[in-house]
């Protein structure tokens, strides 16, 4: 074998994992991104840390650089009903950032000990004896071939080692869309909006250094109508868009049972997005990236027999919380319940 390991794809969760792993491996990492700057894949996102995506950084000893934040910084998510026509404060405590100066940042901190290949795409998984060889080609699009003994799929929502390895273990993806725009509203603010009368999607906005992004996440048949339907009736509650500035587009995993978390088996660990680890009732990701790369580490570090078992098994309460989001979205889509708890007094704020 060439490598101990390899890891496909670093964002939050491949490059957590490459920090975190003993030096004694020899390692190697493959993403799409460029190394620095603006140029090449940049992975869609709202760009707002979460309580525990906070906590994991805690665990992790590590402080964000002030760079890779924007501003302002906003307290509050607005949650609109569009069927009901209820509107709610709830107060969240969000830290707001650059997504791609953030994996570039992430990236940044990987030890000189892993061979990092950016601008590379991974085509292929194949089985080998003792190991797997893993086919990628580089920025110049000259295909290599490399061994390793343990593969790890971190390369998110339309994960290739999932797709290769696992074909029987898909999982329900949707479209995000998102458009930027000029911030044209009197005061800056976050929305979530809830419209599964019509578009049947869940939906968010987000003021960011000037900007005002509307993104949503829709089934993939209708997703670019429903996007612009939408918006139409987001303008009719004064929400203002004008002309985009730029549009992004992706698959994002919708996991709605249990089984479709998914870690792996034979050496092949599935870490993040591309273990279906993402909330089914808010998009959050970054955590449950962050935290799956940090239990992988462990079992991995430990030298442990059966490391697919072990990192199965360390995953479960992972998992479960992520069920418990199943549900929570199941609920928070069903029209009454979700009249029920925005008409309960339940943590939301007035504002004046
Ligand atoms: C529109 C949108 C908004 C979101 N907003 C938020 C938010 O505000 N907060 C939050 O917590 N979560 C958010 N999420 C979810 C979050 O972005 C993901 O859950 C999180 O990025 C998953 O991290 P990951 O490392 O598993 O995968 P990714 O972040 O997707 O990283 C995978 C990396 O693998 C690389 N890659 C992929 N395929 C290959 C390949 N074949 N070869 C080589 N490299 C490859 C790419 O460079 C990619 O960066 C959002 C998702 C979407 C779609």
């Amino acid at each position: 074998m060439d490598y101990d390991i390899a890891i496909i794809g670093l964002g939050p969760a491949g490059s957590t994992l490459a920090r975190l792993l003993n030096s004694s491996f020899k390692i190697i990492a493959l993403d799409k991104k460029h190394q620095t700057g603006n140029e090449g894949f940049h992975k869609p996102c709202g760009g707002l840390l979460a309580n525990d995506a906070q906590k994991a950084f805690v665990r992790q000893k590590l402080n964000l650089p002030a760079d890779i934040l924007t501003e302002p910084q906003i307290f509050s998510v607005k949650t609109i009903d569009l069927q009901t026509k209820l509107i709610r404060n709830y107060q969240r405590s969000y830290v707001s950032f650059d997504r791609h100066k953030f994996d570039l940042w992430l990236k940044s901190l990987i030890p000189n000990n892993v061979n990092v290949l950016h601008n590379t795409l991974c085509k292929e998984i194949r089985r080998v004896i003792d190991g797997y060889q893993v086919t990628y080609t580089d920025e110049y699009d000259v295909e290599h071939k490399i061994t390793a003994k343990y593969v790890v799929g971190a390369d998110g929502a339309n994960s290739v080692v999932r797709r290769m390895r696992y074909p029987h273990h898909s999982i329900r993806q949707y479209v995000a869309i998102q458009q930027w725009f000029a911030e044209k509203h009197q005061r800056p603010f976050y929305s979530c909006i809830f419209d599964n009368q019509s578009t049947n999607c869940y939906a968010w906005s987000i003021s960011k250094d000037g900007y005002f992004i509307f993104g949503g996440a829709f089934p993939k048949k209708t997703a670019n109508q429903n996007f612009e339907l939408l918006q139409q009736k987001l303008t009719k509650q004064g929400f203002i868009f004008g002309e985009p500035l730029k549009t992004e587009k992706c698959l994002v995993i919708y996991p709605n049972r249990f089984r479709d978390f998914y870690t792996g088996n034979e050496n092949i660990f599935l870490i993040g997005e591309a273990a279906g680890f993402i909330s089914a009732s808010s998009l959050e990701g970054i955590s449950y990236a962050l935290d799956s790369a940090e239990i992988l580490s462990k079992v991995l570090n430990s030298g442990i027999a059966k490391p697919n078992k072990h990192y199965y098994q360390k995953t479960i309460p992972l998992r479960l919380k992520l069920y418990s989001k199943i549900i929570k979205a199941k609920i928070l889509t069903t029209p009454l319940w979700r009249k029920l708890i925005m008409k309960s007094k339940i943590k939301h704020v007035k504002t004046i």
